[in-house]
């Protein structure tokens, strides 16, 4: 061991190698966090992709499952749970046999019918 005090120029030296190190550290830490996002963020989109889009029409029967009772737009709010989701085809098909349209959603407005 030397006793001699250290230079400026080794301190700075020094002084470099810890920010280097701290700086190195701190770059890693983030890079994992950036990484977790990116795989929380793909986890997202594929659970969206996985699931269904809601049916754009409903069909509501009576507590007698042989009645139909309405028809609804899929996005209907005023929905009881008896409510099954058809075609287009069928939500038309529906209202012509004289099913009521629903009078929250309107979904013979949404279908353009002329009743
Ligand atoms: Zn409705």
């Amino acid at each position: 061991m030397n006793d001699r005090s250290p230079s400026s120029l080794e301190l700075l030296h020094f002084a470099r190698r810890v920010v280097v190190q701290q700086a190195t550290a701190a770059l890693a830490q983030l890079d994992r966090w950036i990484a977790d996002e990116e795989r929380r963020e793909a986890e997202r989109r594929r659970g969206e992709e996985r699931r269904p889009p809601p049916p754009e029409w409903l069909i509501e029967r009576g507590l007698n499952p042989k009645n139909i009772v309405a028809v609804h737009t899929g996005d209907c709010w005023g929905l009881g749970d008896r409510c099954r989701p058809v075609s287009r085809s069928q939500a038309l098909e529906a209202l012509e046999h004289g099913v009521p349209a629903c009078r929250l959603c309107r979904p013979d407005t949404a279908l353009g019918y002329e009743g």
